[in-house]
């Protein structure tokens, strides 16, 4: 009797499909970190620069450009200049690391509403001794 009237309490079947909800959503967080592609911190960009010789173009405005890869390391920004030949490699490694950041970040969401709702599912079944 006790089973079939929590069966049929609405709030406690909203929350089940909640916590379905929830766990997929995980599942699909997770995806990423299940990938086996090294991971690289930081961003890719294009500088541009004056090099300081006197009569180059870039004193003339035709200033250099050249791709680097940012990242922070102990609060400071290191810059490492990219050849062309990695560029595209080194661009897909620290895209995947900003998914894999944001893919952690979610889980710490997911995570606190995960126990949200298992506190709320636990008060909704729990009854006196
Ligand atoms: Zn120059």
């Amino acid at each position: 009797m006790q089973n079939k009237e929590l069966d049929s309490n609405p709030s406690l079947s909203r929350l089940r499909q909640e916590l379905r909800r929830l766990i997929e959503e995980l599942g699909r967080s997770l995806e990423v970190v299940y990938g086996r592609t090294p991971l690289v911190k930081g961003n890719v960009y294009e500088i541009t620069r004056k090099c300081g010789k006197p009569n180059c173009a870039c004193t003339r405005g035709q200033l250099h450009k050249s791709m680097v890869l940012s990242w922070s390391h102990q609060g400071k920004t290191r810059l490492k200049s990219v050849p062309p030949e990695k560029l595209a490699e080194l661009s897909c490694k620290s895209e995947e690391y900003l998914r894999f950041r944001r893919a952690r970040a979610q889980v710490t969401i997911i995570y606190k509403q995960l126990l949200d709702v298992i506190d709320r599912i636990e008060s909704l079944r729990r009854e006196e001794p």
